[in-house]
C-alpha cells in the first residue's frame, strides 16, 4: 500500500506540500478529484492517482481546468466531497464557471486548490489567484507549512459544507515543493452514495437573492475565522512594528525576527484565513501598534483588504503607518525570500544586515548541489527539429514570417534553443486565436506569413476554439501541431489523445488529424527528425491559403529514452570538421545548440558529448561539411 493511502491516523510522514494537500483531501473524505497539470500544482493529482490504487476514489486529468471544476461540482451537487486542482493560470480558465458556481452554491464539500508561482519560475506570469476569492466572494485559506496544508485542506471540506459554497485554498511553489514531517489524521470510509435532489436544482436565479445568500455565507465563514487555529500571534502586547503575514511568506518573517533577535520588539500576526478577514481579531492587533508591515506573496491582496478595514475602524484604532508593496518597502515583483525579508525588517529596526555575506553563504552551501544548465530543449527533443525546419522554411520564403507561439515546452521557441522563431506567447491556446486574427489582415495589406504552433495537450485544452474560429472564418493560418504524445512539460500526464486515463484505464484516443479534417482544415503529417522533408513541407504549405494543419509527430525524447532509446551512435569526424575555419561559424554548437554537441577548445573542432547525446541522429543533417556522422547501434 502507498504510504499516502494508509487509513490509520498518527503517522509521521515526510511529505511535499502538494502531497500534504492530497493527504488532507483524503482525510477530508474526498472521493472525486480532477485537475489539469501545470507546475507547481501537478503533484496533487499525481498523489491522488497513486491513492486511487488503494482507496475507493475517482481521479482524472481533465481536458482543461474549467471542465475539471465542472466535473468536481457534479460530485458536490450529488452530495460527495470533491476537489479540483490547478496552477494560477488555470483559475483564469475556471473563472467564468467559478463566479456562477459561487452563486448557485454547492452541497458536498467542494475545494478548489490553486498553486501560485511567485516569480513565474515555471509560468508565463506571477498572477495572484487569491483575487478570485474576492471576485467570486468565496472563502480563502492560505497554508504556511505542509502540516497546515494537510489540516487546512481537511477542514476546507467541512467549511464548504457548513456554508454551502466552494472554498479556495491557495498554495505557492515554495510550499507546494518543500518537504517536511507531517502528522497525519485518519482517512474516513466513504459512506456517501451520490444522489442529486431534483427538488433543489443548482443555478444562479434569482441572481440578486443568490448574491445576498452568497454574502451571508461569507459572513458565516468570517465568524468561523475569528477563532480559527490557523491564525496566530507571537510577540509583545504592544510591538514596535506589527508584521501581518500569510502563507509561505510567514516562514521568512519568523526566520527574520528570530535571526535579528526581535522577539521582544516585533509582533507577528499570521493569518491563514485571508478572505473574508477575521475583523475582530484584526481590530485587536491593529489597535496594539501604529506601524504595520505586510508580508505576503505576489500582490498586496491582504494588505489592501486590511488597509480598507483599518479605514473602517479609523475612529477606534486611530491613524496607522502601513508598509508593504504600496509604500515600496516590499518589492513590487518577484518571489520573496528570507534574505529579502531580513533586509526589509532589518532596515525598519535600524539593524545592519549583511545580505551579501548571507547570499555568499547560501551559494557556498548549494554550489555542489546545483549544476548549471542552459535554458533549452533536451537532447533529442523533436521541438528542436520542428523549429529548425520552421526557421529554414521561413528563410526560404523571404517575407519576414514568424511564429505565433503557445504554452508548453515549445514556448522555448522564444529563445536561442528554438532559434528565436516565436514572436508572441500568452495563454493556453492563444497562439492559435492570435494567428486566426493575423490570417484576416491581408485585406489591409498584411503580407507576412504566420505559422502558429501548439502542443497536443494544449490543442485539446484551449486550441480547438481557435482552430474552429479560423476554419469558420476561413482565416489564412498554418498550424503546426507539435505532437510529442505527452503533456511533457508537466510530467507526461495523459491527455485526450492518449490511450489510457489517469487511473490507467484503457480509453479511445481522440484523433487529431480526424478532428482537424472534420473542422474543414487541410491536413498533412511530418516527422520533425526529417529536417529537410519537414522544411520543404512547411514551405509548400506556406504558399497555400486557408486553414492548413501540419502535424509534426515524434515522441518526446524523454519518453523515447524510456521506451527503447535511440538508434544512433554519433561522432564528429575530426578530418572533416573544419572548426572556425569552415565559414559555418561553428553552426552546430552556436546555432543548432543541442547540448549533446560540444566545442573542443583545444582541438578547435566540434565533438559529441557521449554522456548527454541520446543518439537521435538529427544533427547528422546540419553540418555543411557532413562532419557529424551517424553509426547505427547494433
Ligand atoms: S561539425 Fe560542422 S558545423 Fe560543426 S564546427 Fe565542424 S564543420 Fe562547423
Ligand atoms: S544525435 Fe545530435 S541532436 Fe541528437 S542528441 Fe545527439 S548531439 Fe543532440
Amino acid at each position: 500500500m502507498n504510504r499516502i493511502s494508509e487509513k490509520a491516523d498518527g503517522q509521521e510522514l515526510l511529505l511535499q506540500g502538494n502531497e500534504a494537500i492530497a493527504r488532507g483531501a483524503l482525510e477530508g473524505g474526498v472521493i472525486f478529484c480532477a485537475g489539469y497539470p501545470g507546475n507547481p500544482s501537478s503533484e496533487i493529482i499525481e498523489t491522488l492517482i497513486q491513492a486511487s490504487r488503494d482507496l475507493s476514489i475517482y481521479v482524472e486529468w481533465s481536458v482543461n481546468e474549467k471542465v475539471a471544476l465542472e466535473a468536481a461540482a457534479a460530485a458536490s451537487f450529488a452530495g460527495c466531497r470533491a476537489l479540483a486542482s490547478m496552477k494560477q493560470n488555470g483559475v483564469n480558465v475556471v473563472s467564468d464557471f467559478l463566479t456562477n458556481l459561487a452563486l448557485s452554491g454547492t452541497k458536498g464539500g467542494l475545494v478548489l486548490v490553486t498553486c501560485d508561482d511567485p516569480g513565474g519560475i515555471s509560468s508565463t506570469n506571477e498572477e495572484d489567484a487569491r483575487l478570485f476569492a474576492r471576485l467570486a466572494q468565496i472563502p480563502l485559506l492560505e497554508p504556511a507549512t505542509p502540516q497546515e496544508a494537510l489540516e487546512m485542506t481537511r477542514w476546507a471540506f467541512e467549511l464548504s459544507e457548513i456554508i454551502g459554497n466552494i472554498v479556495l485554498l491557495r498554495s505557492v511553489s515554495r510550499l507546494s515543493h518543500t518537504r517536511s514531517n507531517v502528522q497525519t489524521g485518519a482517512i474516513p470510509d466513504n459512506r456517501v452514495t451520490p444522489r442529486v435532489d431534483t427538488n433543489t436544482p443548482f443555478h444562479t436565479f434569482p441572481v440578486v437573492a443568490k448574491d445576498v445568500a452568497r454574502h451571508e455565507k461569507l459572513i458565516q465563514a468570517a465568524d468561523l475565522y475569528e477563532t480559527s487555529p490557523f491564525n496566530c500571534y507571537e510577540g509583545p502586547n504592544r510591538p514596535e512594528i506589527l508584521i501581518i503575514s500569510s502563507g509561505c511568506a510567514w516562514n521568512y518573517v519568523s526566520e527574520a525576527v528570530q535571526i535579528l533577535g526581535l522577539e521582544e520588539r516585533a509582533g507577528v500576526l499570521k493569518l491563514g484565513t485571508t478572505w473574508p478577514l477575521p475583523k475582530n481579531l484584526l481590530e485587536k492587533h491593529l489597535g496594539s501598534c501604529d506601524r504595520i508591515l505586510f508580508v505576503e506573496e505576489i500582490d498586496a491582496f491582504m494588505e489592501d483588504n486590511v488597509k480598507s478595514l483599518g479605514a473602517d475602524l479609523g475612529k477606534k484604532i486611530g491613524l496607522k503607518e502601513y508598509m508593504g508593496r504600496a509604500s515600496g518597502h516590499i518589492p513590487l515583483g518577484g518571489e520573496l525570500s528570507p534574505s529579502i525579508i531580513l533586509r526589509v525588517v532589518g532596515d525598519l529596526f535600524n539593524l545592519s544586515w549583511n545580505n551579501i555575506e548571507y547570499q555568499l553563504r547560501i551559494k557556498e552551501l548549494t554550489n555542489d548541489l546545483i549544476s548549471a544548465r542552459e535554458f533549452g530543449f533536451c537532447p533529442g527533443c523533436p521541438h528542436r527539429g520542428s523549429y529548425y525546419a520552421i526557421k529554414t522554411a521561413l528563410a526560404w520564403d523571404h517575407r519576414d514570417g514568424f511564429v505565433s507561439g503557445d504554452i508548453g515546452c515549445y514556448s522555448l521557441g522564444l529563445f536561442p534553443t528554438g532559434f528565436n522563431q516565436v514572436k508572441s506567447v500568452h495563454a493556453m491556446g492563444s497562439g492559435l486565436g492570435i494567428a486566426s486574427g493575423y490570417g484576416k489582415l491581408d485585406r489591409f495589406g498584411f503580407d507576412q506569413p504566420v505559422i502558429t504552433v501548439v502542443g497536443d495537450s494544449t490543442f485539446f485544452h484551449a486550441g480547438l476554439p481557435g482552430l474552429i474560429n479560423a476554419t469558420f472564418n476561413q482565416s489564412d493560418i498554418l498550424l503546426l501541431i507539435l505532437d510529442n504524445s505527452a503533456t511533457a512539460m508537466t510530467g507526461f500526464q495523459p491527455h485526450p489523445g492518449s490511450d489510457a486515463t489517469a487511473m490507467g484505464e484503457p480509453t479511445v484516443p481522440a484523433d487529431i488529424e480526424g478532428i482537424c479534417r472534420a473542422l474543414g482544415a487541410y491536413v498533412e503529417v511530418e516527422d520533425p527528425y526529417e529536417l529537410d522533408n519537414a522544411a520543404r513541407t512547411i514551405y509548400r504549405l506556406m504558399q497555400k491559403t486557408g486553414p492548413r494543419v501540419l502535424v509534426m509527430r515524434r515522441k518526446c525524447a524523454l519518453v523515447q529514452g524510456r521506451q527503447g532509446g535511440f538508434p544512433y551512435r554519433m561522432r564528429v569526424n575530426p578530418d572533416r570538421c573544419l572548426g572556425e575555419a569552415c565559414g559555418c561559424g561553428r553552426y552546430c554548437t552556436r546555432v543548432f545548440r543541442c547540448p549533446g554537441l560540444l566545442w573542443d577548445k583545444a582541438a578547435g573542432k566540434a565533438k559529441i558529448d557521449d554522456v548527454i547525446c541520446v543518439g537521435c541522429g538529427i544533427c547528422g543533417d546540419i553540418c555543411p561539411q557532413e562532419a557529424i556522422e551517424r553509426e547505427k547501434k547494433s
